[in-house]
Parts: C-alpha cells; structure tokens; sequence
C-alpha cells in the first residue's frame, strides 16, 4: 500500500468548504483505487489564527510542512486583514521556502460549462501556463523613502537570473514534450523590458536546442491576450514571467468559463521539498457559507496533487469524474447551475463510487 502524507491548510472565506469538498472525494478516490491511502494532517493557520497570534503560521510551519508529500491548500485573504500581509503572511512564505519554482495553470473549457468565447467548446481551449514561481516581479526587493511627502518614492525591482530563467524555461519546454500538441509559446515584453526579458528570450533559444521535438513560438504579453481570446486553438503549453504569468492565467480562467473551476500547482520540480496544490481562486467573500462555492477547482486542484504525487491513474479518474458531473448539468451558480457545493461533491462521490471512469 502506497501512504502519502497530505497537509491540508484551508485557510480563509470558502477555502474551508471547497478543500473538505476536495478531501471527501480525495477518500472516495483512494478507497476505489485501493492502492494508495492518504494520511491528511489538518492545519487551521489562517487569518483567524493570525488575528489570535499576530502571524499566519508558527516558527516551525516550514518544518512541519516538510514532512508531508503534498500541501492541499484553500485560499488566504480577509476583509480586515490587508492583503499584502495574508499573502506574505502564508502562501508565498511557503512557495518561496520550498522553492516552489514552477507554477502550473492548466486549462479547459469542460463540457457543460460555457465559455463567454462565441464557438468556443469542449477541446477548443486546452492550455497549461506554465509561471515562473520564484523571482521576477514578485522576487520582494525594493523600498520605499521619504513616506508621506511629495517627494515620496517607492521602488520594485524584477530580478532575473540564469539559474531561475533556466529551469523554469527547462520545465516548461519538458511540459510542453508532455503534451498532444509538443507546442510552448514563450512570452514576454522583451521589446520594451529590455534586460531580464531579453535574456528571458536568449535562455529560451538556448534550451530549445536540447528539445527538438517541441516546436516553440514568441509573443509579446500585450499581443498574447489578444491570441487567447482570438485564435484560443492556436496555444498549447506557455511560459511566462511570475507577473504576466499570474494576468494571463486569470485571463485563461475567465475564458475556461469560471474561476471556479480553475487549478495550480506551485511545483518544485526538483523534489526537495513538497508542491502545494490550490485551487486559483481567493476567499470569495461575497458567497462564503453560502454552501454555492464551486468546489470543481479543488478537485481538479487534487488531481494535479495526484499526479504529482504519481497516482495517475487516479488522477486521471478524477477528471473523468468531474466531466461526467459537469456535463450531467450538476453544477453551481457561478457557471449557470443551480447546485450546492455538497450536491457537486455528491455527485462526484457517486461517480467516483459507482461509475464507469475509464
Ligand atoms: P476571489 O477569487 O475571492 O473572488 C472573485 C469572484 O469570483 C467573486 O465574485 C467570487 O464569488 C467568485 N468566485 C471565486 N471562487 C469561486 C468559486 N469557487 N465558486 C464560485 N464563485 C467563485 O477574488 P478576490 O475577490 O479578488 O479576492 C478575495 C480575497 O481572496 C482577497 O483577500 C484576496 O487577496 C484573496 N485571494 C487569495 C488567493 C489565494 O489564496 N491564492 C487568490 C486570489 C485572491
Ligand atoms: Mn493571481
């Protein structure tokens, strides 16, 4: 019997209902397969743990989070808590200590749910964005001066460097190889950014020539939203920096139909440290314990953890599952339906139980 070791951080808004959504069809997926068995650690670090000890995690939540395989992780954010603070506070303190390098967005447009793209279905739209994780815009270097004057500054530097560049463009064309289509799309605003991102574009050139079997294109990150929207058959796997990375996955999750829907994972592709798992989407206030959470972003969020943690099968099964509930019509309020996040998560289970998953 294969154990893994989950640690489950849920955190804030719907993070709680979607990742025990999440967890319940993980228990239905392991009981079928009856290979592996998940051992899930449950951590409450949050905002409300922060509003009680004035930090998101203990001193040793890095540690802790070391013993486990795979993090499975909600959404962080509050209300009253600024939102700098939460995310320095939890999710980012995590992917930068375990050097979580690789963040992968995968996208589909899946049957039952409507693109706001005109004759755009099913097998139209089928993306992995693969982001830079670990530097770039959100490397945290920079200042601020002379606070409250007129002659305030503030600076936010981007920070680019081979090593990082490299293994990111290395995972991403390795991604691309995976795929049907062999295709990456490197992008970048090399034209007006014209150091980090030339050399964004020079590293590109230079790993291309260890994959030959994948073809490759450039595009400016301004041109790129257009492309997606417009010739959206035309991507397949795409690169980019942490910041346009981080706009052109939203962009992929509006046009895949709902945010709800939409994955990541932040990958150390290296396997020093565990890959945490999350579903895109933040703490939705406006329809917290309201019970119509989409939860169909944390089971696709549980099959890249399955994945990663090799359970492909499974992995796979999960996703057969979520398309054969969502094109039964079984879905919320966020992409047309009139389901609960507990009657998804039912339906999920049954299918999982009962059904045929190939
Ligand atoms: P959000 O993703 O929480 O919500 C945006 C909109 O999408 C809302 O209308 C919401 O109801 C809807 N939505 C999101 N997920 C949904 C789901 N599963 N089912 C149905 N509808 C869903 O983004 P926001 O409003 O910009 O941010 C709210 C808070 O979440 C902020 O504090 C922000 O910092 C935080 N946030 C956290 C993460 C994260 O933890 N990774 C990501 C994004 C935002
Ligand atoms: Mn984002």
């Amino acid at each position: 019997m294969r154990h893994y070791r989950i640690a489950s951080i849920p955190a804030d808004g719907i993070g709680p209902e979607v990742i025990a959504a999440g967890l319940e069809v993980l228990e239905a997926l392991a009981a079928r397969d009856g290979g592996f068995v998940l051992d899930v650690d449950h951590y409450d670090w949050s905002s409300a743990y922060y509003r009680k000890h004035g930090v998101f995690m203990p001193d040793d939540g890095l540690a802790i989070l070391k013993q486990a395989d795979a993090i499975y992780f909600g959404a962080v954010g509050a209300q009253d808590v600024p939102d700098h603070i939460s995310l320095w506070g939890l999710r980012l303190p995590i992917c930068q200590g375990f050097d979580q390098y690789a963040n992968i967005r995968p996208t589909r447009v899946l049957p039952g749910v409507v693109s706001p793209l005109r004759d755009v279905g099913p097998g139209d739209l089928d993306w992995l964005i693969v982001r830079e994780n670990s530097e770039g815009e959100y490397s945290g270097h920079g200042g601020r001066a002379h606070r409250g004057l007129p002659e305030e500054v503030a600076t936010e530097v981007a920070i680019f460097t081979r090593v990082g560049v490299e293994r990111i463009m290395r995972y991403a064309f390795a991604s691309a190889r995976k795929r049907p289509r062999q295709h990456l799309t490197v992008v970048t605003k090399s034209n007006a950014q014209k150091f980090g991102l030339v050399l964004w574009d020079e590293i590109a050139l230079e790993v291309a020539a260890d994959f030959p079997d994948v073809t490759w294109d450039k595009e400016l990150v301004d041109a790129m939203t257009m492309r997606m929207v417009r010739k959206p058959q035309s991507v397949d796997t795409v690169v980019a920096t942490n910041l346009h990375a981080d706009i052109l996955s939203d962009l992929a999750a509006a046009l895949a139909g709902s945010l709800g829907v939409a994955p990541t994972g932040n990958v150390d592709p290296s396997r020093r440290y565990p890959s945490m798992f999350e579903p895109i989407h933040g703490s939705a206030f406006d329809i917290t314990g309201k019970g119509i959470a989409n939860p169909v972003a944390s089971f696709w969020t549980a099959s890249l953890m399955l994945e990663h943690l090799g359970e492909a099968r499974a992995a796979a099964a999960l996703m057969v599952a979520v398309e054969q509930v969502c094109a039964a019509g079984i879905l919320t309020p966020d992409v047309g339906g009139n389901a609960t996040t507990k009657e998804v998560t039912r339906a999920m289970v049954e299918a999982i139980k009962g059904g045929n998953l190939g």
